[in-house]
C-alpha cells in the first residue's frame, strides 16, 4: 500500500447514507465485497468505521501503569478497524440482503429510508 491519500472534497459535505448499526458492503479496496456492521460514522470526515473491516495492524509498545493513560496497555500488534470512505460503502437491506440504494419517503411526517429493491422501510433515520 503505497498509495497516497488523496483529498476528496466531494464527500465531505454529503449527508451519510449509512448510520451506526447498519449493515454495509464494501465496494472497493482490499475488503471489497465484505460486509460488516457500522460502528461509527463521521460525517465531517466522510468516513465510517465498520466492524471487522479495513483492519490495520498497530505495532505498539507496552505502556507502564500509572502513566497518563488510565490502563496498562500491553505491547505488541493490535488489530484495529480504520475508517472507510462512505463512498466505498453500500447500504445492505436487512430484508432482501442485497446492497441497495435507499430513498427517502415521508410517512406521517416522519422521514424514512426505503429500500429501492423491495420497498422495505429501513428503520427510521435517527440520531447517530
Ligand atoms: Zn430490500
Amino acid at each position: 500500500m503505497a498509495r497516497a491519500k488523496r483529498p476528496d472534497a466531494s464527500v465531505a459535505v454529503a449527508k451519510p447514507h449509512v448510520k451506526r448499526g447498519d449493515t454495509v458492503q464494501v465496494l472497493s479496496g482490499k475488503d471489497r465485497g465484505k460486509r460488516g456492521t457500522v460502528k461509527s460514522v463521521s460525517p465531517k470526515n466522510g468516513t465510517a468505521t465498520v466492524e471487522g473491516l479495513n483492519i490495520v495492524k498497530r505495532h505498539t509498545k507496552p505502556r507502564p501503569a500509572g502513566g497518563a493513560m488510565s490502563s496498562t496497555e500491553a505491547g505488541g500488534i493490535i488489530e484495529k478497524e480504520s475508517p472507510l470512505r462512505l463512498s466505498k460503502l453500500m447500504y445492505v437491506c436487512p430484508k432482501c440482503q442485497a446492497p441497495s440504494r435507499t430513498k427517502s419517503e415521508v410517512h406521517a411526517g416522519v422521514r424514512e429510508r426505503v429500500c429501492r429493491r423491495c420497498g422495505e422501510v429501513a428503520e427510521r433515520p435517527g440520531k447517530g
